[in-house]
């Protein structure tokens, strides 16, 4: 019997790498809820125990949308083990597509209120199928401050069998009315080797190859996993850290900046494509059209509708992608450093070596060290909407090796 052919116990769990302080909780809580629901059964039920609202957070990457959806997953298992990840409410959770669960995101960027509103609603209703209606926002850091009361009042008092996740990159993220009022759950950044790991396991990557897109993603899931199949992200993600290397002069940091975001939207449009046809396609069959039809004037405003929704959403992706490249800098500097510092430490860009090698030969500590707050700056600006190419001309002339005289 082949390794790959092993019998191996699987959960709901499973895709939950390097979090196992989370899963313990998550678990517990699962069981919890079946006993609640066991109980409830008698008049003196005491559903109070039951936690109905949840706040899961941790970096970019980290799964907690993975582990919002395991945890509805076994609040809905209907198995032995609360997330069997074998029974047909495991299954259709874990497939997103159990009628008692629902997720919601934004891909503009913010959730709109009567989004919110509508959600409300839903969560008044009692569950048609599953044990309880589950409502993940994966963007829960996403709402303004109106929308998140309009929400608060929602889970302040749940009905008795809804549970709430609200996901978030941190707790600072939500108003201190919210966190006061979920359970809090934190996820860790995954150690790279286990990230590596679920590579070799989900996806059948090599070893050598999953562990060099682990450490280069920096244990971002996702990231790490297009990385790892894809060599075209690969040699993108190598133009992007190398670009910097070679300016000199304000017009090559000007040509640098405009590569940099040329990558950045090549980048965009290869993730998006399929996508943005696929929901065209989908929106063509609700309508009973196709191509043809798109004279018809309803058809026509449907499509347009859909359009300027995937254009919002292309903008915050590249957006996204320009802040990811400026992460990925400030990791080959970090490299550099402790070159530099000889501090001994694992290089997380094990596949650029040389760059980094190079790199920390010809400059001094006092360089990287400006370098790292440049590309700091550069990403604080990024997020106060500067315009891209004047915040990344600046970052470019600031890292020049001569720049520190
Ligand atoms: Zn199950």
């Amino acid at each position: 019997m082949g390794r790959s052919e092993r019998c191996v116990t699987v959960t709901v769990w499973d895709e939950l790498v390097g979090q196992e302080a989370a899963v313990t909780v998550l678990q517990e809580a699962a069981v919890a809820a079946r006993r609640v629901l066991e109980n409830d059964l008698t008049p003196a039920g005491d559903t109070r125990s039951m936690t109905h609202s949840w706040l899961i957070t941790g970096p970019p990457g980290s799964g907690r949308s993975v582990a919002a959806r395991a945890f509805a997953a076994a609040l809905q298992c209907a198995g032995q083990y609360a997330g069997c990840a074998q029974c047909a409410g495991c299954k259709t959770t874990l497939g997103r597509s159990h009628a008692d669960v629902q997720f919601v995101s934004t891909e503009g960027t913010q959730l709109r209120v009567a989004e919110i509103r509508d959600l409300i609603g839903r969560a008044q209703l009692a569950p048609a199928q599953g044990r309880w209606r589950v409502i993940i926002i994966e963007d829960a850091d996403r709402m303004s401050e109106h929308t998140s009361n309009v929400l608060l009042k929602a889970i302040e008092e749940p009905p008795e069998r809804t549970v709430w996740i609200l996901c978030a990159p941190s707790v600072e993220d939500m108003l201190p009315t919210i966190r006061s009022r979920c359970r809090h759950l934190g996820l860790r950044i995954p150690p790279a080797a286990a990230v590596a790991s679920l590579l070799v396991r989900r996806d059948q990557i090599e070893p050598e190859i999953a562990l060099a897109a682990a450490r280069a993603a920096q244990s971002h899931i996702g990231l790490a996993r297009a990385l790892a199949r894809d060599p075209q992200a690969r040699q993108r993600r190598r133009d992007i850290v190398t670009a910097p290397v070679h300016v000199r002069s304000v017009g090559e940091a000007v040509l640098a900046a405009e590569q940099l975001i040329t990558v950045a939207k090549e980048e965009t449009r290869a993730r998006m494509e399929e996508r943005n046809s696929a929901e065209r396609a989908e929106l063509l069959r609700q309508l009973g059209a196709d191509e043809s039809d798109t004279r018809n004037r309803q058809t026509r405003a449907r499509l347009r509708e859909l359009e300027e929704e995937q254009k919002r959403r292309a903008t915050r992706a590249i957006h996204d992608t320009l802040d990811r490249a400026l992460v990925d800098l400030l990791a080959i500097y970090r490299d550099v450093l402790m070159i530099q510092l000889k501090t001994g430490q694992d290089l997380i860009n094990v596949d650029l070596e040389d760059l980094v090698h190079q790199n920390a030969q010809h400059t001094t500590p006092c360089h990287t060290l400006n370098a790292i707050t440049a590309i700091e700056v550069a990403r604080r600006r990024l997020t106060a909407n500067v315009q891209p190419q004047l915040l990344l001309e600046d970052m470019m002339m600031a890292l020049r090796p001569a720049s520190e005289n």
